[in-house]
Order: structure tokens, then C-alpha cells, then sequence
């Protein structure tokens, strides 16, 4: 996976899906973590036009939830490490935050989180999408007809 500039968000999600998923792949022979100690998955999510996969593309295996999940999430059917998700018809790419290394943005929320889960407060805990994460999403989409 190559990314290119800032993310339009780095943040924790807690929805039912994002758990289901990453139980999913976690459950795969040998398979990398993709959630972390509190069942969130962080991502780093990147406009459709500033990610690409350089190589290895014929080995990503795509898992859904359903047949008419709107949500595809890709693995590296080598190692069994989950790679990213595609939301359709999003413009955006959520890529799995532990398969990067180095210097990486922080993690600015955790969003969808159920009451009572016990989750660090050192950043905002959001029980759904908040209003802010919307508009950056928005934001984006309107910054690529821009170029
Ligand atoms: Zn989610």
C-alpha cells in the first residue's frame, strides 16, 4: 500500500461491523492483529486518489459480511493480514493502521463506541459518527474535484 499526504482522518472504530470484520480476519491462520486491545480497529483513511497498491494487488482477497455489504475489506491472502476496507460508494480508503511502521499521524478519536465499553479517554470517545468526521469526509470529496 502507498499513501501519499495527510489522512483525512486517523481514528478508532467500534462499530458492529468493523468488530465482526476484524474478528473475521483475526481469526485467519496466522493472522496479524487488526483490532487493538479494545476491540476498535484504527485506521488511517486516505482519498481514493491518494492510495494505490504497488505491488502483490493479485494476492488481496476480498471478505464481506454479507453478499450486499456495502463494505469490502481486503487481505493479504499471503500472510492473512488485513490490509484495508472499501466502503462503496465512499471515496475514501480505510487502511488498517498496525500495517504501517514509523512516524504516523496520531489517532485523533474512537468513534461508534457502545456505552460502557471500557475504552482510554485520552482522546474524544464518540458513541456515534461525530458531525466533525462527516464534514471532513465532505471536505475531501470536495477538495478532489479540485484536484
Ligand atoms: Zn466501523
Amino acid at each position: 500500500m502507498k499513501v501519499s499526504g495527510d489522512p483525512i482522518v486517523s481514528a478508532i472504530c467500534h462499530c458492529d461491523d468493523c468488530r465482526a470484520g476484524g474478528r473475521m480476519i483475526e481469526a485467519l491462520p496466522h493472522a496479524a492483529p487488526v483490532r487493538d486491545a479494545y476491540g476498535g480497529s484504527p485506521y488511517l483513511t486516505y482519498r481514493d486518489d491518494r492510495f494505490a497498491i504497488v505491488q502483490g494487488s493479485e494476492l488481496l482477497t476480498g471478505i464481506k459480511l454479507s453478499d450486499t455489504a456495502p463494505t469490502t475489506r481486503y487481505v493479504a491472502s499471503c500472510c492473512n493480514s488485513g490490509m484495508y476496507l472499501k466502503h462503496r460508494p465512499g471515496w475514501w480508503v480505510s487502511t488498517y493502521r498496525l500495517r504501517f511502521t514509523g512516524d504516523l499521524p496520531p489517532v485523533t478519536m474512537r468513534n461508534k463506541v457502545k456505552p460502557g465499553t471500557e475504552a482510554p479517554a485520552d482522546i474524544p470517545v464518540h458513541n456515534g459518527f461525530p458531525f466533525g468526521l462527516i464534514g471532513r469526509l465532505l471536505a475531501a470529496r470536495i477538495a478532489m474535484l479540485f484536484g
